[in-house]
């Protein structure tokens, strides 16, 4: 249990991570963040940094121990270096579950092994199980890398008609999965905490929209029928305790017409706070920030409740964040912006959250 004045340490230092921080601070913490690029934005906002590699040891063990507890806001963190900081001190969430997420075949096994569903998929490490694949699930398929992916990077679509092999060489033929594509009448995620003692609190289920597989808009109340959304909650809830799970996770969910009513199908879990959930710091009683951190300290979960009858958040990806002044005007708008150096196109630099009727 962490106390006033404690430091948590954050592996990464982009707005996930100063947003965290943020939260941190708010609640007597203080926070240690450890990334490698000069131009972190968490930087600006935290107790301690260190810039250094991910496979620097002893700049890992000067972290570790001048940290009491350390959480990450990515996936990608290198096992080696999870595995080198939780011999040391607790790593929330526990660095399997990094294993996993990590690896979208591991992942959706995982899933699958829950019996929880999502688009049909195939491993693809040769091309005659690329064709074995497009044979088993049909086209339009979606060709994904195993690792590194995130917001559509490592994809291509393969159309009717087209030429699986291209798309293959497109990713340079890494290991991959073949995805069916899926026709989905919306998107939608749960932003779920876990605490410390197995306690679930799952955040309202959220509708996004995407701009070129980066998440452009995210909505509260989502359009689906309370069945659906008590049963999205109960998907990301089983995740978590199937995980053994501490702290904030998102589940990425596809809405698809069935008979006359509607299913849903996973299509990715992070675990980390999540873009689809930065909504909540403006819009309700708690964020996920402070919810992670709450998870992460082995404080008791608040139950969140959404503030006015409708939340909408933007993000402000590349040149778009020479628009935040303008947001200032407007009744109901809060604005963040992340103080990145660089506004490179599709980047997440800023967001902003609008509450209806404004506040
Ligand atoms: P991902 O990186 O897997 O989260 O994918 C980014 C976005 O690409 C998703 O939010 C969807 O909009 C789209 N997408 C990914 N996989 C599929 C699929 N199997 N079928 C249809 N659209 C997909």
């Amino acid at each position: 249990m962490l106390k006033s004045g404690d430091i948590i340490g954050i592996l990464g230092g982009g707005q996930l991570a100063r947003m965290l921080a943020l939260a941190a601070a708010e609640l007597g913490l203080r926070c240690h963040v450890y990334a490698p690029d000069r131009d972190s934005c968490a930087f600006d906002v935290v107790h301690a940094s260190t810039c250094a590699h991910y496979e620097d040891e002893a700049a890992l063990a000067r972290f570790a121990a001048a940290v009491d507890v350390i959480t990450y806001e990515f996936e990608n963190v290198p096992a080696g270096t999870a595995a080198f900081l939780a011999k040391r001190k607790p790593v929330l969430p526990d660095p399997r579950v990094l294993e996993i997420t990590q690896d979208r075949l591991e992942e959706k096994q995982f899933i699958a092994g829950l019996k929880i569903a999502g688009a049909p998929f195939a491993p693809v490490h040769s091309a005659v199980q690329l064709f074995e694949g497009v044979e088993r699930i049909g086209l339009p398929a979606v060709l994904k890398t195993r690792m590194l992916g995130y917001d559509g990077k490592g994809q291509a679509k393969i159309a009717k008609g087209k030429d699986p092999m291209a798309a293959w060489r497109l990713l340079q033929t890494a290991p991959c999965i073949l995805e069916g594509f899926v026709k989905f009448e919306r998107e939608v995620s749960v932003v779920a905490a876990r605490s410390r003692d197995g306690k679930v609190e799952c955040f309202e289920v959220t509708e996004n929209e995407h701009r070129d597989h980066i998440l452009k808009t995210s909505r509260v109340p989502a359009r689906v029928s309370p069945d659906v959304a008590a049963q999205a909650r109960r998907i990301a809830t089983r995740i978590a305790r199937a995980f053994d799970y501490v702290g904030v996770l998102g589940v990425e969910m596809f809405v698809v017409k069935q008979g006359r009513g509607h299913a849903l199908l996973v299509n990715e879990v992070a675990p980390r706070v999540h873009n689809s959930g930065h909504w909540t710091i403006d819009g309700a009683s708690v964020s996920q920030f402070e919810q992670h951190i709450r998870c992460i300290a082995g404080w008791p979960l608040a139950k969140p409740k959404r503030l006015a009858r409708r939340v909408e958040m933007v993000n402000l990806l590349g040149a778009e964040i020479s628009q935040a002044a303008r947001w200032l005007h407007v009744a109901g708008a809060a604005v963040h912006v992340y103080n990145k150096r660089e506004a490179r196109p599709g980047r997440k630099m800023g967001h902003v959250t609008r509450l209806f009727p404004p506040r």
